[in-house]
């Protein structure tokens, strides 16, 4: 059967008007990175995040600003970070690779993200960061882990790669930590033309070294100079932290991708709404489906950037439901975020040790439904009716 339903690599379409905006960026942007555009975009970012200016900072993609976070770290040698197993691998490798070591933390079984609870116990004299990632676009408790964090003396990042816009308390996912992290790839539901991303830094003392530390070390010369060219026309040192010297990169995103990604802020909410809704409705219509249990949240606290849901009788019944939808009904759905100790990578690493029970049983027995913004509605009921009949089937 052909693919009806697909699981799409790409979760918008642009209107004609963001189209423009792209187009006109396109024309008069001068230069093309590192200009008015960005700075336009970081300004809007923050206003949207109900945070201080001169904060936000974008960044080539969503990795980058975790590689930059982890910097800011500043690991010493046994340094560990508590991070979830259940999340995308760039979650967690721009940690090891500035030095830490990882530990793995269990997520809550219902709302499928880490709590202060699961994280607790995993502290030790060695903690120095927790890493906290909103995955499928719900908002962990963070009230109550920023309070354990301060309490500890931790610093938290906030992986907000997937949460963009939604809220708890009032307050945006990617503002409650010391840092927050927020990614523009095709995937997400605002994308600058497939990559892009975004770092906030709550320190103004760590945010005022961003700009070198992203753009190769460049800078202004700090004494008065009687021609413009000389000694260089800029300057390049050291972007540092106390009296600690930190390497610079260039993680710059493009003005084009900026423009488009200011104009999206101008959605995004709506884009989110219509989201939820959606999954409300399939989430209800299913609702007397006891095979599957979704996360219903009716609140600003999800987006529903994915449409996830466990198979409560488990693996096998899981695995026939995934293939009757895609052989019988030609929609793909996927499972996602195997338990990163599970990975070749991170078992070469040492890292292949995790009591994470509640991460490794919804893994295992998960689907992750097609939930591209733009599905059409007749798709969307397709795939409900589809659902409905695959699951009397397997009855
Ligand atoms: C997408 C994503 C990232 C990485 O973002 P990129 O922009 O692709 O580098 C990180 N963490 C999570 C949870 C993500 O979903």
């Amino acid at each position: 059967m052909d693919i009806r339903v697909n699981f799409s690599g790409r979760a918008i379409r642009y209107t004609e008007e963001e189209i423009a905006v792209v187009a006109e960026a396109m024309r008069t942007a001068d230069p093309l990175t590192q200009g008015e555009y960005m700075r336009a975009f970081e300004r809007k970012f923050a206003v949207y995040q109900g945070v201080p200016e001169g904060t936000c900072f974008t960044t080539m993609n969503g990795c980058a600003a975790l590689e930059m976070s982890a910097q800011l770290c500043r690991f010493r040698p046994g340094d560990e970070v508590v991070i979830p197993s259940h999340t995308f691998t760039a979650s967690a490798y721009p940690y090891l690779k500035k030095g830490a070591r990882l530990v793995w933390a269990d997520i809550d079984p219902v709302s499928r993200v880490v709590t202060a609870e699961s994280i607790e116990p995993l502290i030790t004299p060695r903690t120095k960061a927790v890493v906290v990632v909103h995955l499928y676009g719900y908002v962990a408790d963070m009230p109550a882990i920023m309070a354990l964090c301060e309490e500890r003396g931790l610093i938290c990042i906030e992986d907000a790669a997937q949460a963009i816009g939604a809220e708890v308390e009032g307050q945006k996912a990617g503002s409650f930590g010391h840092m927050g992290i927020f990614s523009f790839h095709s995937h997400k539901n605002l994308t600058t033309l497939g990559e892009g991303g975004m770092l906030y830094v709550k320190d103004p003392d760590l945010a005022a070294i961003i700009p070198a530390l992203r753009h190769n070390g460049h800078c202004a010369y700090s004494f008065e100079r009687a021609d413009y060219w000389k000694p260089a026309m800029g300057n390049v040192d050291v972007p540092m932290l106390g009296n600690e010297m930190l390497m610079p990169s260039n993680y710059c995103l493009g003005e084009v991708e900026c423009a488009l990604g200011a104009k999206l802020l101008d959605r995004i909410d709506d884009i989110n709404d219509e989201k939820r809704r959606r999954a409300l409705r399939f989430i209800d219509a299913l609702d007397d489906c006891s095979e599957l249990e979704f996360h219903r949240v009716d609140s600003r606290r999800h987006n529903y950037h994915l449409l996830a849901a466990r198979i409560t009788a488990g693996p096998a019944m899981r695995d026939a439901f995934m293939r009757a939808m895609y052989e019988k009904k030609g929609i793909k759905c996927v499972v996602q975020y195997i338990p990163l100790d599970r990975y070749d990578f991170y078992r070469r690493h040492g890292l292949d040790t995790a009591s994470c029970p509640h991460a490794d049983a919804f893994f295992d027995s998960m689907v992750s439904f097609p939930f591209q913004h733009w599905l059409s509605e007749d798709d969307f009921e397709y795939m409900l009716v589809s659902t409905r009949e695959v699951l009397a089937d397997l009855r």
